[in-house]
């Protein structure tokens, strides 16, 4: 099937310098973008409500986050972004969301790692409670084991969860196929961590190798669930090359 163009997903408030761990900065987004926004037209997302929020957190996460307001609103945009990509790629229009905070580690009940919403985790959900979809796919490539969104997931019918940790970049090309290869699904969402490039703390990918999976998820999901597929920005802390590894990402993405 032919494939729509890829559009980027982008809100100032991602550039917001909420109080973190002092590598996970603004200027993460900031280097993307200034690459993206010169090859995809940009779109902006609407924040998460509090209701999207707690289809997976709890009242405690969301009130401690909501102490608060600067990370509250980038969070919530962050969520929104998720939001606005599985909703295009659920039409068909594949999409790369550069939002910061990061989800991964965002389980129902607690967070770490940067973290504070599971902004995948919120958007796949939000599609299943509306019966838009029974299946889905979440390909974890991030360095780190995306605990957040296994937590969620863990169990549940329908939703496969995909964390590919492999030091070997032959192993892990092979086990991102493997997993594409693997159960049914309607959708495929990335969880794209750009930490495992060689130039990052990973030091296994090359920027190439982003392209390839981005190629690979556009092959099986036109193949197998009409093209629906989106990724969304996790970890990634060298800001020298996360642009040109988004931009890679992207390129395999769009064909
Ligand atoms: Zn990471």
């Amino acid at each position: 099937m032919e494939v729509k163009p890829l559009q980027v997903i982008y809100h100032d408030l991602y550039l917001t310098d909420y109080p973190t761990a002092s590598c996970e900065t603004p200027d993460r987004v900031h280097s993307i973008m200034a690459v993206l926004k010169r090859h995809y037209p940009v779109v902006e997302p609407v924040a998460a409500s509090e209701d999207d929020v707690l289809l997976v957190h709890t009242q405690s996460i969301l009130r401690s986050v909501r102490q608060d307001p600067d990370l509250y609103a980038a969070a919530a945009m962050a969520a929104g972004g998720a939001i606005m990509a599985a909703e295009m790629a659920f039409r068909g229009e594949p999409t790369f969301a550069a939002v910061r905070p990061p989800g991964h580690h965002a389980s129902p009940g607690s967070h770490w790692g940067f973290c504070f919403f599971n902004n995948v985790a919120i958007a796949i959900e939000r599609l299943l409670q509306k019966q838009l979809i029974t299946h889905a796919l979440v390909l974890d490539i991030d360095l780190h084991f995306g605990d957040g969104t296994d937590n969620f997931f863990a169990g549940r019918r329908g939703v496969a969860v995909a964390n590919i940790q492999e030091n070997n970049r032959e192993q892990f090309l092979y086990q991102v196929e493997k997993a594409l290869n693997s159960d049914e699904y309607d959708i495929v969402a990335i969880s794209a961590g750009f930490d495992r490039h060689r130039e990052d703390w990973g030091g296994t990918l090359t920027t190439e190798d982003y392209r390839t999976i981005g190629r690979a998820v556009r092959e099986h999901a036109s193949a197998r669930c009409e093209g629906r597929y989106f990724a969304v920005l996790e970890g990634g802390y060298n800001t020298a090359v996360l642009g040109e590894n988004a931009l890679a990402l992207c390129q395999g993405m769009a064909g």
